[in-house]
């Protein structure tokens, strides 16, 4: 279980000073139908934009 989440994703509604995740919990999904293979290829479906 991942306890420390850092994010740089600033415009996201939990986002906090020093790159942290104020969400009580993340949800990552693969950007594509295929599997992803690389960073890059993932997404977090938690993000909720604050602008
Ligand atoms: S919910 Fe996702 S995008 Fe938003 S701060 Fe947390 S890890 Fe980043």
């Amino acid at each position: 279980m991942a306890r420390d989440v850092k994010c740089e994703v600033n415009s996201c509604k939990y986002w906090a000073a020093g790159n942290e995740c104020n969400a009580s919990s993340i949800y990552v999904v693969s950007n594509h139908a295929s599997k992803a293979r690389e960073f890059h290829e993932t997404d977090c479906k938690t993000f909720e934009s604050k602008i």
